[in-house]
């Protein structure tokens, strides 16, 4: 690694590439121009675990919403969680909305304000939700720095091209060191964005297009026969397995039992149906009926619902009952409201367990 390989890398290329095919995104915009701060920051708080195609709609749906940091610091945090369902992560949108607040009120609203200088990096770490990645990315695509900003697509470019044969995570410092030797001082708002763009449509995952690569007279990974074998991944352990119970009761208006889960936590803060065992790491428990939040007639129904999360597999029994008058509440902590069904405002798994039990609901209610 170093300054010979520094020398190699074919910049000039990389910026051809993208002038002619790099991707145009409701956040981005072309050198000499510069994308919004905010724009940069809810975009790419979106885009952590999620996919540029998905996260689209909801940025621009935010941005109609609240068209500046200071309008999302003043929304109401119900608002912004019931926006984001079905992102995911939602510790990622209560992060969202705290930082929000954090910049509309101690940096006087101006997401860049005095915090352009050359320690933006740190400043920006302070915010909720923001690691060394994001902060790089709205220090560079948003301040025009040159920081380093390494993500998957950036990791796999890099890990071929220069032949990084560490395993991840380990190798993330020599690629980090790479890419900090081989910044350019021109376009440094486009210089991430065009890799990652690259690296998403040339340099792919499988198979990735080396026949006609704008890097293959230089590519290590190419000349040495390593390209399938490049990055080398971290050995993968299987994800412990949770079983929960979920309560759909529906009453004879058609409207839904549910609860807001408390903030901290798993699903923190939105919408829910009632359950049991989701926050146990327990896998054998015996789940049935009788742990009801109030007393109906129960009925399970044969399959769960199966669901991952980043660090579990959650397999999902579900109880439903369709309720007249008004339940007697068997378990004291469950405070709910009965609403009509709206998967839109739900969390994903939510909206899973809604449509499995909605289609047992289907008329006639009795046929469960
Ligand atoms: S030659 Fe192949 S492995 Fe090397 S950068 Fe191009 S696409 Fe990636």
């Amino acid at each position: 690694m170093g300054n010979q390989k520094s020398q190699t890398f074919p910049t000039a290329a990389l910026f051809g590439w993208y002038d002619k095919h790099g991707r145009d995104l409701p956040w981005r915009r072309r050198w000499p121009y510069l994308a919004s701060a905010y724009h940069v920051w809810l975009s790419e708080i979106m885009l952590q675990q999620t996919v540029v195609a998905t996260v689209i709609p909801y940025f621009l749906d935010f941005t109609r919403r609240w068209p500046t940091i200071n309008d999302l610091a003043s929304a109401p945090l119900d608002d912004v969680l019931a926006a984001w369902a079905g992102l995911g992560y939602y510790a990622r949108a209560r992060n969202l909305h705290k930082a929000a607040v954090m910049v509309a009120t101690e940096w006087g609203g101006q997401f860049s304000g005095d915090h352009r200088h050359a320690n933006a990096v740190a400043d920006l770490r302070a915010l909720p939700g923001v690691g060394p990645y994001t902060a790089g990315a709205i220090a560079a695509i948003a301040f025009g720095q040159q920081a380093v900003v390494v993500d998957g697509n950036i990791e796999r470019l890099f890990s071929r091209y220069f032949a990084i044969t560490t395993p991840l995570p380990a190798a993330k410092t020599e690629i980090a060191a790479a890419y900090a030797a081989i910044l350019p001082v021109d376009r440094p708002s486009d210089w991430p964005q065009a890799l990652m763009d690259f690296a998403n449509a040339v340099c792919t995952p499988k198979q990735p297009l080396c026949d006609g690569c704008c890097f293959a007279e230089s590519c290590q990974a190419l000349a040495r026969g390593l390209v399938d074998q490049l990055p080398v991944k971290p050995v993968k352990t299987p994800k412990p397995v949770r079983r929960a119970i979920a309560f759909v009761a529906v009453n004879d208006q058609g409207d839904i039992f549910l609860h807001r889960r408390p903030n901290q936590g798993l699903l923190g803060g939105m919408l829910a149906f009632p359950e049991i065992g989701l926050a146990s790491k327990q896998a054998d428990q015996n789940l049935d009926q009788t742990m009801a939040p109030f007393a109906a007639d129960w009925v399970l129904l044969d399959e769960p619902v199966l669901h991952v999360f980043t660090h579990f597999a959650l397999e999902m029994k579900i109880c439903l009952a369709s309720i007249e008058g008004t339940p007697q509440p068997i378990a004291d902590d469950i405070k709910g409201h009965w609403a009509k069904p709206r998967p839109a405002d739900l969390p994903s798994l939510m909206r899973k367990i809604w449509k499995a039990a909605a289609a047992m609901l289907l008329p006639p209610h009795a046929s469960r």
